[in-house]
């Protein structure tokens, strides 16, 4: 007797394993005894329990993509409430959770003060392009500068630069929060340059594009950044009132 008649069940679940096929291995008999209910063919039986395996292994995969992307939370369109920020073109907004600009390489520049949803829409915009199995990675200006940084005084910065170009969209949020440092305004502006039609950005600033050389320090450097930015850029102005202050002010009322 070969090992396939004596243990079938064992033999297969080995294989499943092997193959990692883990919804096919949780899903097989119990889809067995409804395909046999049904009448289904053996056909049937199989596009339907790969199919499970298929849908699972897309959530799986967004799930890791949603991780890698270390979003400092989750956020998304569906809880953004559109009617706080006239300024907004929301349909240029939902137009962009479609994620077609990743593939254009195109960037984004939300601009507007403090509490008005930069980040919530960067993130949500993210979490879009994660679910469309898209490359992510979300960063503030401070962090990545300061990891570039890092790896540059550890000679690694050839390493960092490659992983960096190796995402489809980075994320970098509040630009302008902190001024740069020399070497931190050169190492940002050379990331941005080395992206340049090889991959989409979006950036989040408190500061309209006047004031950009105040953190960059050089206007030379800022002047140059800008141009390639803004040579396939959608704008989202968002000026209007924080909604954090909104929020707090209203519940204090009630
Ligand atoms: P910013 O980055 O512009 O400072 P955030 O995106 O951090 O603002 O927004 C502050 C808080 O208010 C977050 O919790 C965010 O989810 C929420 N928020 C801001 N604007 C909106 C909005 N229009 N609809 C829903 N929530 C919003
Ligand atoms: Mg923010």
């Amino acid at each position: 007797m070969t090992a396939a008649n004596e243990a079938p069940e064992l033999l297969l679940q080995h294989h499943l394993k092997k193959l990692r096929l883990p919804t096919v291995l949780r899903e097989y008999e119990k889809l067995a005894r409804q395909c046999a209910a049904e009448n289904a063919d053996h056909t049937r039986y199989l596009a339907r329990l790969i199919e499970l395996e298929l849908i699972d292994r897309e959530a799986r995969m967004v799930e890791r993509r949603i991780k890698a992307a270390r979003f400092p939370s989750i956020k998304s369109l569906e809880t953004f409430d559109f009617d706080a920020i006239p300024t907004l073109n929301k349909k240029l907004v939902v137009d962009l959770a479609r994620s077609d600009f990743v593939d254009r390489r195109e960037n984004v520049i939300a601009l507007g003060p403090s509490g008005v949803g930069k980040t919530h829409l960067a993130i949500a915009l993210g979490v879009a392009a994660c679910q469309r199995g898209i490359k992510t990675r979300f960063a503030t200006a401070a962090a990545i500068v300061h990891e570039l940084i890092e790896a540059h005084d550890e000679k690694r910065l050839l390493r960092l630069q490659r992983q960096l170009a190796n995402h489809e969209l980075l994320i970098i949020d509040e630009l302008g929060f902190v001024p740069l440092s020399k070497t931190g305004a050169e190492l940002l502006f050379e990331l941005i340059s080395q992206r340049y039609e090889r991959g989409a950005t979006i950036i989040t600033s408190n500061l309209p594009f006047d004031e950009w050389t105040a953190t960059f320090g050089e206007e030379r450097l800022t002047g140059a950044l800008l141009d390639r930015l803004t040579h396939h850029v959608h704008i989202l102005e968002m000026n209007g009132k924080s909604y954090r202050l909104a929020q707090s002010r209203s519940k204090r009322k009630r």
